[in-house]
């Protein structure tokens, strides 16, 4: 979705022209009696449009369309529905969903036995899976609020480890195989900035690890195989494309290590004709020597297929609001002893940005508070300087806590922003009281944004929040 498609709700004009390839061929499918939002400013609407396999030919009235069927042509009677282009959605992460999607979906539970039950169904249905994973559960939504713990996973299987992680992706429960496994026992300490539950009396682990705690058993889930990297890019996917979503940007390269693998599933779908969208990939290459690889491998990868292209390099500079890591200028109105967390410093962020900016890459950098927002723009800016050749617009992910003055600044450099209007429901409870009224006044301000002639692009950030781009509409037109 782009902010574009919120304009074209008004009504037009009728009669179209009919706008015709010169191509001797007849249409395979026409459809007519709809209501077709094309975006074409000379043409905004149609009635009808007829197609050859999956390319439009044409679109026009209804009578001038019909006009085109031959005898093979499939005839489809609207019935006034609305067809409108396909959405595009400028940041999320398609593997995560995929990832989340075919383990064991937890969302939906409301007990204790009724997440024990959906594991029991899951590996009912897939006996051989070495690890059952699964993610969602809220103990907050719970009958009684208490989180699962060991003995309620082991009901799942005894024999498989089973790993189960909390909505919030802060806290995970393991069973007791998969305890056993990471040797997780009476006499294991806490690591730094970690937790494990214990029984009181004996001090065993309950199950429930937080934080830094949860790597100790995460760490042991075999890294997905070119095949299981294929299943959940498929499934997740095919979920975006029944959305409405034709095309997404898609943050799955992360570091080098999986590079190759990523790359190679990516390569065989598109090759295989699997893909029902477009999907160009945001690379997370975060020192200098990564990126290096990075930008040799774009050398030898030129292409990955007409489905797949490589996208900018994208980086984080900040955290986020929840968890009140976003960088600000200031300190947190509800907790004055942080003013959150900035990744790099901005010697590091100048120079990954400048390497990019030499090989005429485009970067999209994760930036919510407006302290981080300074330091990307500072990089940009010297890049700019430095490389007068850089041609790709800069992009800011996010661009949650602005000031006015960073506004001007981003229109100034011809700054794209990816805004993710979805986030404002669950954001708009909280984001005053964290940030202070005054901080508030100039951020997710996106009209403002339309207004000094920035670019936006909106996206979900999925699996954050849903893919849905008519959810993210509603959201950016309403503000709930
Ligand atoms: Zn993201």
């Amino acid at each position: 979705m782009g902010a574009e498609m919120l304009s074209s709700t008004r009504l037009f004009p009728q009669e179209v022209e009919v706008t015709m390839m010169t191509k001797p061929v007849k249409p395979t499918q026409v459809f007519y009696n709809a209501k077709i939002i094309t975006l074409d400013q000379t043409h905004p609407e149609a009635e009808a449009m007829a197609l050859e396999g999956d390319q439009i030919l044409a679109v026009g009235t209804n009578e001038k369309i019909k006009a085109l069927a031959g005898e093979e042509t499939e005839t489809h009677d609207l019935e006034g529905q609305v067809v409108i282009p396909g959405f595009n959605d400028s940041h999320m992460h398609l593997i995560n969903l995929g990832q989340g999607m075919d383990g064991v979906d937890l969302t939906k539970a409301r007990s204790i036995s009724d997440l024990v039950r959906l594991g029991q169904e899951y590996v009912d249905k897939n006996p051989d899976h070495a690890w059952i994973l699964g993610r969602g559960f809220n103990d907050e939504t719970f009958e009684t609020k208490a989180l699962p713990t060991k003995a309620d996973l082991d009901q799942i299987s005894k024999t498989q480890p089973v790993f189960f992680t909390r909505v919030c992706g802060h806290i995970c429960v393991a069973n007791s195989k998969a305890l056993q496994m990471a040797r997780l026992d009476t006499t294991t300490p806490n690591p730094a900035g970690g937790g494990l539950d214990r029984e009181m009396k004996t001090g065993e682990p309950t199950g429930v690890l937080r934080e830094n705690a949860i790597d100790l058993v995460r760490s042991l889930i075999p890294s997905p195989t070119i095949d299981d990297l294929k299943r959940v890019i498929r499934i997740a996917s095919q979920a975006a494309a029944s959305l409405g979503l034709t095309s997404v940007q898609s943050n799955d390269l992360h570091g080098t290590r999986t590079l190759i693998n990523r790359l190679e599933a990516y390569g065989q779908l598109a090759e295989s004709g699997e893909l029902p969208i477009r999907v160009e990939l945001q690379s997370t290459m975060s020192t200098p020597e990564e990126l290096k690889t990075y930008l040799e491998v774009r050398k030898t990868h030129p292409t990955l297929g007409t489905k797949v292209t490589l996208g900018p390099l994208k980086l984080f500079t900040d955290g986020s609001l929840g968890g009140r890591t976003a960088a600000l200028t200031h300190p947190y109105a509800d907790d004055p002893t942080t003013s959150g967390m900035a990744i790099f410093t901005q010697e590091e962020l100048d120079e990954l940005v400048l390497m990019a900016a030499h090989a005429n890459l485009q970067v999209a950098i994760h930036a919510i508070g407006d302290r981080a927002m300074d330091m990307v723009m500072d990089s940009y800016e010297k890049a700019k300087a430095a490389e007068p050749g850089w041609t790709a617009r800069p992009r800011i992910i996010h661009a949650q806590i602005t000031r006015y003055d960073q506004l001007e600044r981003m229109a100034r450099l011809g700054i794209v922003c990816d805004i993710q209007p979805i986030f404002v429901p669950t954001d708009l409870h909280f984001v005053e009281s964290r940030v202070g009224l005054e901080s508030s006044k100039y951020s997710y301000a996106w009209k403002t944004m339309k207004e000094l002639g920035i670019h936006t692009a909106g996206g979900s950030d999925c699996p954050v929040e849903s893919c849905n781009p008519l959810w993210g509409m509603h959201a950016a037109i309403t503000r709930q």
